[in-house]
């Protein structure tokens, strides 16, 4: 009997694999599919002989031309994500293509497939959870940036201006408090999908806040457009709402600004319609104002900040507060996140919610980041001869830190002046600063790589980018961002959201922090799902080094919370 082809033995190998493997030719023909390829595709002929891009849509198939001719061109291994045709549904699949040389001194091209749809229809679940509000199924703030930041490119693109209004609702928290959450809740539904409908399908409504819509209304710009489009947002409002037995009444308040007139950007925008929403509800409510420069908004507040905030610097008021990050199971500490406090003479703590996107506006936070990178490099180490182990630091990296030419260095600096080693270091950073120039970002991150430092993602679930970044960059760590962990255990949907990070996470090798956990349910339900990390209130709050020094010495959590910890937030 001959010896068997290399080729056979090759066949029979695939046929066990649970993956969906092809043998083609240059041509994409297909000259073998294993028994999986088959029974996915169930064709009634045999695959052999067809061409693998008619199990393809359409507009898939130019992908799969590509990467059969690019790996037949360089000899190099390919990889595409594409869907593929089953009888019931199109399915997703990364295909890998590899060549090789068969007896006959052909090139052949060898296609393994694997099954992604789950992690696509995650992918999927978790952009529209991130990017909608889930009462009412409205876009949310992150995707009204977004909707804005288009309308404004084709603003500039046509020439014609538009405007941002905004719009709340008046006598909502008296509904609220009064009639209970259901009720409230109903009324939101119901006044968001009476706003729905009379607006354009060009228009955009998004909810902002407990009881504020905002809506972009490109083309709508002179005076008389936007008192109709207001007029009527207003008067559906103030229809009466029939919900179980009551029949309640409100009403709304609209600001209104203008592109390009009162502002370039969507931040600026919002704030401003806001600031003339405000101004609406000062004056009798139940009305329209547009805003004007006269009006004081936010802008004119930030810049006394600004001016105080360099003042600050030099008069040193920044500083450090650390909160712990503890191992769920074990409830021990594992490290600190360095979060940075303004301590002004006569405004007292101010947050860095204020202050943060200003020092990232104008620059400061380049100066305001080397400086927390290297305190909180240093502190670590004193905190690790206290508690006589191994810990780490994980410090916030800004979205323009990150792209600043010189941030190696500071990061090189901060290493070098501590002791530390790269590995007792974390950097947290957004999907945000990621997205903005990925291929710069890849190549820091492979630099911060080759120092050991670990790169965490910060508030992961609320960006709007795809995943596959995940697979790109060289990531250990996901923060669960705390929108999702508040309303734990009793929400489906946030439990929905956290399962499919942890899984993902898992999948990846990622390890998981879970951000804001405030409760015992809470760490328990992390617990159980084996979610390694909790930061969060429960487990203590941002401290000064000296209270989180205590801290390490009690080495129990639990116990030390209990005593004094809770007085020690600002
Ligand atoms: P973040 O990085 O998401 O930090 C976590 C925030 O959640 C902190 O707010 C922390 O105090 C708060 N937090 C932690 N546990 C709980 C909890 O159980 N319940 C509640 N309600 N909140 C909790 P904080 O300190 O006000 O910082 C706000 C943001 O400012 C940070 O969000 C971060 O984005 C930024 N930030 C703070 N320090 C720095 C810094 O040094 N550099 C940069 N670039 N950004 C910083
Ligand atoms: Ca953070
Ligand atoms: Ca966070």
């Amino acid at each position: 009997m001959p010896a068997p082809e290399l080729r056979d033995e090759f066949d029979n190998l695939m046929e066990e694999a649970g993956d969906a493997v092809f043998r083609v030719d240059l041509q994409g023909q297909i000259l073998f599919a294993s028994a999986r390829a088959s029974t996915l595709l169930a064709s009634k002929n045999a695959l052999a002989g067809q061409a693998l891009a008619d199990h393809l849509p359409e507009e898939d198939q130019p992908a799969l031309r590509a990467v059969l001719a690019d790996v037949a061109a360089t000899r190099l291994p390919g990889r595409v994500e594409l869907r593929l045709k089953t009888p019931e549904q199109l399915l997703w699949f990364e295909l890998r293509v590899s060549g090789f040389t068969n007896r006959a001194d052909q090139f052949e091209l060898l296609v393994v497939g694997r099954d992604m749809s789950v992690q696509h229809a995650t992918e999927e679940r978790l952009r529209h959870m991130a990017t909608h509000d889930a009462l009412t199924e409205l876009p949310n703030r992150l995707l009204l940036s977004d909707r804005i930041r288009m309308v404004i490119a084709s603003a500039r693109r046509s020439g014609q201006g538009f405007s941002v209004a905004t719009v709340g609702l008046d006598g909502f928290k008296k509904v609220n408090d009064g009639l209970g959450h259901p009720i409230g809740d109903a009324v939101l539904r119901m006044a968001a999908e009476r706003l729905r409908k009379t607006l354009r399908d060009s228009d955009t409504l998004a909810r902002v806040g407990g009881d504020e819509f905002v809506a972009v209304l490109p083309g709508t710009y002179t005076e008389a457009q936007i008192k109709l489009v207001t007029g009527r947002l207003i008067a559906t409002l103030q229809s009466p709402f029939e919900i179980d037995s009551h029949t309640i009444y409100m009403g709304a308040s609209v600001g209104v600004a203008l592109y390009p007139e009162h502002a370039e950007d969507e931040v600026r925008l919002v704030a401003l319609a806001d600031a003339a929403m405000s101004r609406a509800k000062e004056t009798g409510k139940a009305r329209c104002v547009v805003y004007s420069q006269s009006q004081s908004g936010p802008p004119e507040h930030d810049i006394s900040l600004e001016a105080a905030m360099f003042q600050a610097v030099r008069e040193g008021e920044f500083l450090l507060y650390y909160q712990p990050i503890v191992d769920a199971h074990t409830r021990e500490i594992q490290g600190f996140e360095a979060l940075m406090r303004w301590k002004h003479p006569t405004l007292g703590m101010v947050p860095p919610a204020r202050f943060i996107p200003i020092a990232e506006t104008n620059g400061l936070i380049n100066l305001l980041g080397a400086w927390s990178l290297k305190a909180a490099c240093v502190q670590l180490k004193q905190f690790q001869e206290v508690a006589k182990r191994n810990l780490y630091i994980s410090v916030n990296i800004s979205p323009r830190q990150f792209r600043n030419d010189k941030f190696l260095d500071v990061l090189d600096d901060a290493i070098a002046f501590s002791g530390l080693l790269g590995e007792q270091l974390v950097l947290e950073i957004t999907e945000g600063t990621l997205m903005i120039d990925p291929v710069h970002a890849e190549s820091i991150l492979s630099k911060m790589a080759e120092r050991k430092a670990r790169i965490a993602i910060d508030d992961f679930g609320t960006g709007y980018s795809s995943l596959a970044y995940l697979k790109r960059f060289p990531i250990s760590v996901l923060k669960i961002d705390r929108t999702f962990v508040r309303d734990l255990p009793g929400s489906q949907k946030d439990g929905a959201i956290c399962n499919a990070v942890l899984d993902l996470a898992k999948h990846l090798g990622l390890s998981v922090v879970a951000e804001g956990v405030e409760t015992e349910a809470q760490l328990q339900y992390m617990e159980q799902r084996s979610c390694q990390y909790i930061q969060g209130y429960l487990t203590g709050k941002p401290m000064p080094a000296h209270v989180a020094m205590a801290a390490l010495k009690e080495r129990t959590y639990a116990k030390v919370v209990t005593n004094d910890l809770r007085q020690v937030h600002p």
